[in-house]
């Protein structure tokens, strides 16, 4: 607003700026429902300021325990734990039939680095001396051991009953391979194993049975029977997803308040 006064008349030219000043203040105001409509829209907009603040401290919590999981993988993967030999197989060093189908199984499943540990002692966490008259058979995979396959079997335990056993456990293996990110991410969130140990359980023998054409009814009578009618490639990861565990890091697109519009 530009008002001009007279020449060497400042209080006149003040008098005419103060009117005009006046006039355009007036001219702004606004009746009640005016009013409230914009008091809508500024409460409107810091109601989406506020939403945006928790989308965006709960993207970057996600991100952070996505990251922090990803760092405990990374931490682990990193390091191999040897396995103490305490108490020989029963049955011995070699699988009934040689160790090649095992060897080549592994390696076909990226497990090359990971070596098959004869083992009837405690860090065998399947295997359990049997009563008299019967015969025991386990196996075990522990994370701790990264690189390492247990197995353990009685003399006289054939190999129709240990393949599937190796078998489950190199399918359990190939989970932490694949999925250990989702197991920490879940622990993080308060999820423990106990929450899917069943579905992990299933999975491994399912894996067993569908992919390495292991027959279902070698795990019927086991503790991990693969009982999935409709298990495949994706299944165990759906079942975690189910409980709430993230997959992958966040994708910031998911958090926004607004619909981002794109031409
Ligand atoms: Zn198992």
């Amino acid at each position: 607003v530009l008002v001009l006064g007279g020449i060497g008349t400042g209080a006149a030219a003040w008098a005419s700026w103060s009117d005009a000043q006046r006039d355009i203040e007036e001219a702004r105001e606004v009746s009640a429902v005016e009013q409230s409509i914009v008091d809508d829209a500024v409460a409107q907009v810091g109601e989406i300021a506020a939403r945006i603040q928790t989308q965006s401290s709960a993207y970057h919590e996600a991100a952070a325990l996505w990251s922090e999981s990803e760092a405990a993988v990374a931490q682990w993967r990193a390091e191999t734990v040897a396995p103490t030999p305490a108490v020989p197989n029963p049955g011995g060093e070699v699988l009934p039939g040689g160790n090649e189908a095992a060897r080549a199984l592994l390696d076909s499943i990226g497990a090359s680095g990971v070596q098959l540990v004869f083992e009837a002692g405690e860090q065998n966490c399947g295997y359990h001396p049997a009563p008299a008259g019967s015969l025991a058979l386990g196996g075990c995979y522990n994370s701790r051991f990264r690189t390492s396959l247990f197995l353990a079997w009685d003399a006289g335990v054939g190999r129709d009953a240990i393949w599937p056993a190796f078998v489950h456990e190199a399918m359990h293996w190939y989970q932490w391979e694949h999925y250990y990110t989702m197991f920490q991410a879940a622990d993080r969130l308060g999820i423990g194993q106990d929450a899917y140990l069943p579905q992990l359980e299933a999975d491994a023998s399912c894996r067993a049975v569908v992919v390495h054409g292991v027959p279902r009814t070698a795990y019927a009578a086991s503790s991990a029977p693969c009982d999935v009618d409709d298990w495949h490639e994706n299944w165990f990861v759906e079942e975690l997803a189910a409980l709430g565990v993230p997959q992958a890091a966040p994708e910031v697109e998911r958090y926004e308040v607004q619909a981002v519009t794109r031409p």
